[in-house]
């Protein structure tokens, strides 16, 4: 795997490829906005000129972003709706400025009105989305712990969009370990995750796999709940990981961690150690 974190774009998008280099990461993650806001002001060109000269160093060598939390595709039309195609737009238009080959996104909550109605408002707006942005960096539809209405706790609910969606090479999958775990896979067990993947390949292929977020978990096993910790610490464990790892599936693809950091990123480091001393 191409191991790496996410990081902070405090003080300019670029100073994140810096930050990522100094941590020794491989591939970094990003908000390309602020992520509680729907929408960013556009990068100035002396931004997208620093961007260049940093990213053009090949150092991390994969670079994709994470969506802002506002956003909600599963939305029905007098809900955020509108403001959520837009903001998506937004964020993607800004990923081809950066020359992101992806965004990572949360499928969204159906608010009540069912996860039919709300699979079938991501896949509308979804099409509206690609239908006005007719080529750019794809979308990678990520699993989710299923808190409160969310969707994207089953690998059928990322499929299922994807299977229907008009242009389903503008989209692609993003595991998240903790997000398995709270949704219920017991990953501890090899046989577990063997079959997470097993079932990707035969839905979708996983050729269609762009990452996978390696987070340990906080919260309890089918708890539902989205709370990250530091690689080892949590109800996962380290075990689980050494396989992950070790996955010669998930050769050359991102594994990123979202682990809980201070200002000077000290626990990035030791997360990236603790991975990479896995490695067989
Ligand atoms: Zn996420
Ligand atoms: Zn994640």
């Amino acid at each position: 795997m191409i191991f790496g974190a996410h990081t902070s774009t405090t003080g300019g998008v670029d100073k994140a490829i810096i930050r990522g280099r100094e941590l020794g990461c491989d591939c970094i993650q990003i908000f390309v906005k602020n992520n509680m806001r729907w929408f960013g002001t556009p990068y100035s060109q002396s931004e997208l000129q620093s961007w260049k000269e940093e990213s053009a160093k090949h150092n991390p060598q994969v670079i994709f972003a994470h969506a802002g939390y506002l956003i909600n595709l599963a939305s029905p039309p007098e809900g955020n709706r509108e403001k959520s195609i837009q903001s998506l737009k937004q964020e993607l238009e800004f990923c081809a400025q950066l020359e992101l080959p992806f965004l990572v996104l949360h499928p969204g909550a159906h608010l009540k009105q069912g996860e039919e109605e709300g699979i079938k408002n991501v896949i509308k707006a979804l099409n509206e989305v690609f239908d006005s942005l007719p080529s750019g960096p794809r979308v990678a539809l990520e699993i989710t712990a299923g808190q409160g209405t969310c969707l994207g706790y089953k690998l059928e609910h990322l499929t299922e969009i994807m299977e229907k969606v008009e242009k389903p090479e503008r989209l692609g999958i993003c595991l998240d370990t903790a997000h398995l775990f709270g949704a219920g896979f017991d990953i501890r067990l090899p046989e577990v995750w063997d079959g997470v993947l097993t079932k990707l390949n035969q839905l979708v292929g996983l050729n269609n796999l762009l990452g996978v977020h390696l987070n340990d978990s906080k919260a309890e096993l089918g708890s539902h709940v989205d709370r990250h910790d530091h690689i080892g610490k949590g109800k996962i464990g380290v075990e689980a990981f050494a396989y992950i790892v070790n996955d010669s599936r998930l050769k050359d693809i991102p594994g990123c961690l979202e682990t809980p950091k201070s200002k000077d990123f000290h626990e990035d480091r030791d997360n990236l150690k603790i991975l990479r001393e896995l490695v067989r």
